[in-house]
């Protein structure tokens, strides 16, 4: 994978656009804004961005911003503000329906809808930023068209960041699920898990949603009981963040010291989990391992064992 494309340390963490928030309600500047020639449109189709290139292409991969006449593809897209860039020019995103024929459409040969992973190596700080923003919210209103309060189909509001429910008139916000996914080390030795469903030789930090009434650090200290049967020895230090809107998570990466090495590992959520010596850690990120490799680029655990490595 293109490693070095990613400006930022935590790819999709990186600086986005001024979101501009006080004009999600202002109906009238928005239509005025997207029909602009000003106007910059990134376009999905079932969660996957329009990029430059062709399929399964290595290598930097700009989005292709469209403009207004991003209107015309289809009369069933839906329309998502998403800020403004610091010249002021207004970003919006368009989703187009499932039956959408790039190949028939007017921007036909433009690029193609790529798979956002491999995509999203090639984009710019802040063009992640957006498609990651995107994504997030399409998801969200894809599988939260109805309300959970009385299950009446709702409505998009404010630019495509809230939904109102017309018959209780509850209102729903997009959700962020945080997620505590930790690196335990004890000495000079740090623990990896693995799960079944995983490419052989592929190993990577454990993982959790927080659930209701923990902190973020209590959430690790359970996970990592729960997962490896590991007590945590001290509280969990907050290392960075990543939005991954696969479909709405918010990874919060953490380390955390073990008081042994004890494993008791729970085969219901791991196949496996064991200790790594710091060489072997080195080794699985450098990608000389004979045997094992560590998370990608664009994934927070790689930046973990990497801050670890790193001291
Ligand atoms: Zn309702």
């Amino acid at each position: 994978l293109p490693q070095q494309i990613a400006t930022s340390a935590v790819p999709f963490a990186g600086a986005g656009l001024d979101r501009a928030a006080h004009r999600r309600r202002d109906k009238a500047w928005l239509d005025q804004a997207f029909n602009s020639d000003a106007a910059r449109v990134l376009v999905m189709r079932e969660a996957l961005p329009l990029v430059e290139g062709s399929i399964g292409q290595q290598g930097p991969r700009p989005v292709i911003w469209l403009g207004p006449q991003a209107a015309m593809l289809s009369q069933k897209a839906q329309r998502l503000f998403l800020g403004e860039t610091a010249k002021g020019a207004p970003v919006f995103a368009l989703e187009l329906p499932s039956s959408f024929d790039l190949s028939s459409s007017p921007v036909a040969g433009i690029g193609v809808f790529e798979d956002f992973r491999l995509a999203a190596m090639g984009m710019s700080e802040t063009d992640a930023s957006a498609a990651v923003a995107a994504r997030a919210l399409f998801e969200w209103h894809r599988r939260h068209g109805f309300c959970s309060n009385c299950g009446t189909r709702t409505t998009v509001e404010e630019a495509g960041w809230k939904r109102k429910c017309d018959d209780c008139g509850a209102e729903h916000f997009p959700r962020v699920d945080p997620v505590a996914i930790m690196l335990a080390v004890v000495g000079d030795k740090c623990l990896l898990g693995r799960q079944a469903a995983w490419r052989p030789g592929f190993w990577s930090a454990l993982a959790g949603f927080v659930e209701p009434g923990e902190t973020i650090e209590q959430a690790a200290a359970r996970e990592l009981f729960e997962e490896a049967g590991v007590t945590a020895k001290g509280p969990a230090r907050y290392l960075f963040g990543q939005p991954w809107p696969f479909p709405s998570s918010l990874m919060i990466g953490l380390i955390l010291e073990a008081e042994s090495e004890d494993l008791k590992v729970d085969t219901s959520e791991l196949e496996t989990a064991r200790w790594f010596t710091r060489d072997e850690a080195a080794a699985m990120m450098a990608g000389t391992h004979p045997e094992f490799f560590a998370p990608p680029h664009i994934a927070v655990a790689h930046h973990i064992v990497k801050a670890w490595l790193e001291g």
